[in-house]
């Protein structure tokens, strides 16, 4: 028993960082980690919305702080991180979750503040998080950082090319950036899941439909994996499908 106990909070004592908690994929990471004994720092931009998902946390006996941030703010994400190093000094997990997405429009016919809306908070914001937080884990010579793209970064998407384009983008920047920390100890992993049953690209018409997809938990479970690996290897990239399809 002593040693189950053991095994649910293997992150004890580990900070993470989570973006898009407010709900979806991002609020069930947050609840998987803070199960495993993380404090989990919540991020998005609403405030009410993380306030739920820290009480939920807290409810369960895990430990989470909200931290209100619009990643498309630099100054906001250099806050971000300077909070985060005030009040716990080290930074263990980045969850790179936060998305947006305007599908339905073919590329010729996106807004060019759609086209910016996406790559700001799909690509632009990691970038900005990796190197708010990248310090932090190289000087505790230790981390994870887990960026979540889509199948979409994968394949085509028609009517969806610039979302496609920024999570084709996040892939490469996972790829890339994995060889740059590796030395340091820092894992870094990208998880590419197909369609997940959340509001993000409408809500299903049957409850059925929406039952067969990729649950937010199931995404939590892979991240569950990915932070706590062997030490001496990692898993570099998992994509993730539905069963059945949808
Ligand atoms: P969701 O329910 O719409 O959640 C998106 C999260 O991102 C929210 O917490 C939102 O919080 C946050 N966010 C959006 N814009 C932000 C900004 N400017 N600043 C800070 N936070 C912002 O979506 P989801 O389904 O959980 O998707 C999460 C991730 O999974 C995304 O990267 C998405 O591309 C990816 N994904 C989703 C699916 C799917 O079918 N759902 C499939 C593959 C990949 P606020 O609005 O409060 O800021």
């Amino acid at each position: 028993m002593a040693e189950v106990l053991k095994s649910n909070k293997e992150l004890e004592g580990q900070v993470a960082v989570v973006t898009g908690a407010a709900r979806g994929i991002g609020a069930a990471i947050a609840e998987k980690l803070a199960a495993m004994g993380a404090l989990v720092i919540l991020t998005a931009r609403d405030q009410a919305a993380l306030d739920g998902v820290r009480a939920k946390i807290e409810r369960a006996g895990g430990s989470a702080t909200v931290a209100v941030c619009d990643l498309t703010d630099e100054a906001a994400i250099q806050k971000l991180g300077e909070t985060v190093h005030t009040q716990t000094g080290r930074c263990d997990v980045l969850v790179n979750c936060a998305g947006v997405a305007t599908a339905g429009t073919p590329l010729h016919e996106l807004a060019p503040h759609d086209w910016d809306a996406m790559m700001d908070v799909n690509l632009k914001a990691p970038y900005l998080l990796i190197r708010t937080f990248a310090p932090l884990m190289i000087a505790g010579k230790y981390g994870h950082i887990v960026n979540i793209s889509s199948l979409a970064g994968k394949n085509s998407l028609p009517n969806g090319a610039a979302y496609s384009a920024s999570k084709w983008a996040l892939n490469g920047l996972t790829y890339s950036v994995a060889e740059e920390l590796r030395q340091y100890n820092i894992r870094v992993s990208v998880v590419a899941p197909g369609s997940v049953n959340t509001h993000f690209g409408g809500v299903d018409a049957s409850a059925e439909k929406a039952a067969r997809k990729i649950q937010p938990a199931d995404v939590a479970r892979v991240v569950a994996m990915l932070v706590t690996q062997e030490p001496q290897s990692f898993v570099s990239e998992v994509l993730l499908r539905p069963t059945m399809k949808p």
